[in-house]
C-alpha cells in the first residue's frame, strides 16, 4: 500500500479508535436480557430518509439517544448545505458567498472535511473533486428544471460546463488550519460536499452511538453504518444491496439484489437512480465524470464496505467514475475496503473479499452475474 494511503487509513482509524466500541478499551457487549429494539425515522434532514433501528433497555432511553444523534445530524445538514445560507453558522452556502473575498472562519466539522477531500485530492484520487461544485451546480439547477418540467427538460450546454470546469482547483481553495478559514483564490470556484456529506455525518455520530447504544443500524440514504450485532440472537445486522433495476432484472431478487451481514462496518451505495431527470426518454443522474463534464456510464451502482463512513462515501462516488477495473486497482491498494460494482449490462463485479459478507451473490473477482 502506498504511504499516503496508509496514512488515510491510519488517521480514519485513530478516528474510530476514539470510539469505545472500536478502541483498546472495548466495553462488553450489553447483555440481551431486557433490551428492546426500537426504531426512528426522519425525513428532513440530508434531503434523505434516516433510521436509527436500536436495541435500548427502555423507549426512553432509546429516545434520548434519538434526540441527541438527530439533534448533532440536523446541525451538520446545516453545515454542509451549499444551497441555502445560515443566519448563525458560516455554512457551505457562506463560504461559497464569501470566501473569494476575504478568508471565512467555518465550523470545525466543515473546515476537517473540506481539509480531508483536499488531501484526498492532492493525493491523487480526483475523481470525487468537491471544488466541482461551479460543474455540479449547473447540472443541479437542470435537473430541478427538468424535474418541475419533464416536457421542457433539456440538458446543459456543454460551453457552460466547460467553462465552469475551468474554475475546479482544489489548489485554489486555500486553508488555514490555525484560523480555521477557507479562502478562494479562484472566484469563479464553488464547494459542494455531496459525495462525502452523509458518510462524514455518519462517522461523527458513531461515537456518541458505541458509548450510549453500541447495537444499532443507522441508515442515511444509501449511506449504513452497522454497529455492534442486533441483541436478537443474529450475529450481524443485514443491509440489503438495492437492485438498481427491479423492473428489468426482476429475477435477481426483485428489490433487493443482496444482503451484507455486516457489524461493525459501514455499507455506502451511489446509485444512478437516487437522483435525476430525463431528457428525450434518456436518463440523467446526479454523479459527474470530471473528465466529460457528464454523468458517468461506467456502473449503475457501487457499494462499499469499510470502517469509515466518510471514506466509503467518498470512495463510492470515486470508483462509480471510474471503469470497475480501474476501481479494482484502486481498492487494493487501500486496507480494509471492499467494493462491488453493477454495471450498466447487469454484470456484478467484486472485491474477492466481499464474499465475508456478500449472501447471495459471492461473486469471484473478475466479474459474473448473479
Ligand atoms: P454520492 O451519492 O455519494 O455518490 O454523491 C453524489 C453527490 O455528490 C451529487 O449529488 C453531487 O452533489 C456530488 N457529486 C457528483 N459528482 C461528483 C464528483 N465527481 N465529485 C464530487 N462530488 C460529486
Ligand atoms: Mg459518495
Amino acid at each position: 500500500m502506498k504511504p499516503y494511503f496508509r496514512r488515510i487509513i491510519c488517521l480514519l482509524c485513530a478516528l474510530l479508535a476514539l470510539s469505545p466500541a472500536f478502541g483498546a478499551g472495548a466495553q462488553p457487549c450489553l447483555s440481551e436480557e431486557g433490551m428492546e429494539k426500537f426504531t426512528f425515522r426522519e425525513l428532513s434532514i440530508f434531503d434523505t430518509e434516516i433510521t436509527l433501528i436500536g436495541f435500548a433497555p427502555s423507549r426512553e432511553a432509546f429516545d434520548s439517544v434519538c434526540e441527541e444523534v438527530f439533534d448533532a445530524l440536523r446541525y451538520l445538514d446545516r453545515v454542509f448545505d451549499a444551497y441555502h445560507g445560515d443566519a448563525e453558522i458560516n455554512n457551505l452556502y457562506e463560504v461559497n458567498r464569501l470566501a473569494a473575498e476575504a478568508p471565512v472562519e467555518v465550523p470545525e466539522e466543515l473546515f476537517r472535511l473540506i481539509a480531508w477531500c483536499k488531501e484526498m485530492w492532492e493525493n491523487g484520487l480526483r475523481s470525487t473533486n468537491i471544488a466541482m461544485g461551479a460543474v455540479l451546480s449547473i447540472w443541479h439547477e437542470y435537473r430541478e428544471n427538468g424535474t418541475k418540467e419533464p416536457d421542457s427538460a433539456s440538458l446543459p450546454p456543454m460551453e457552460a460546463l466547460q467553462e465552469a470546469a475551468a474554475h475546479v482547483s482544489l489548489d485554489d481553495v486555500i486553508l488555514d488550519p490555525e484560523k480555521q478559514t477557507v479562502f478562494f483564490s479562484d472566484p469563479a470556484l464553488l464547494l459542494d460536499v455531496g459525495a462525502v456529506a452523509k458518510g462524514w455525518a455518519a462517522d461523527a455520530v458513531l461515537p456518541l452511538l458505541m458509548e450510549r447504544m453500541p447495537s444499532f443500524l443507522l441508515s442515511l440514504g444509501g449511506n449504513v453504518y452497522a454497529g455492534e450485532p442486533p441483541l436478537d440472537g443474529r450475529s450481524a445486522w443485514a443491509v440489503g444491496v438495492q437492485n438498481p433495476r427491479p423492473g428489468e432484472w426482476a429475477d435477481r431478487g426483485g428489490a433487493i439484489l443482496d444482503i451484507m451481514d455486516v457489524t461493525g462496518l459501514t455499507v455506502v451505495t451511489s446509485g444512478d437512480y437516487w437522483r435525476y431527470y430525463t431528457v428525450d426518454g434518456v436518463k440523467y443522474h446526479h454523479i459527474i465524470d470530471p473528465d466529460t463534464l457528464m454523468p458517468s456510464r461506467q456502473a449503475v451502482s457501487v457499494t462499499v464496505i469499510c470502517k469509515s463512513s466518510a471514506l466509503a462515501d467518498f470512495l463510492s462516488t470515486t470508483l462509480f467514475v471510474l471503469s470497475w477495473e480501474e476501481g479494482l486497482r484502486l481498492t487494493e491498494r487501500i486496507e480494509g475496503v471492499e467494493a462491488l460494482w453493477v454495471l450498466p449490462d447487469g454484470t456484478v463485479h467484486s472485491t474477492p473479499g466481499i464474499d465475508a459478507y456478500s449472501r447471495y451473490l459471492k461473486p469471484a473477482s473478475g466479474g459474473n452475474a448473479p
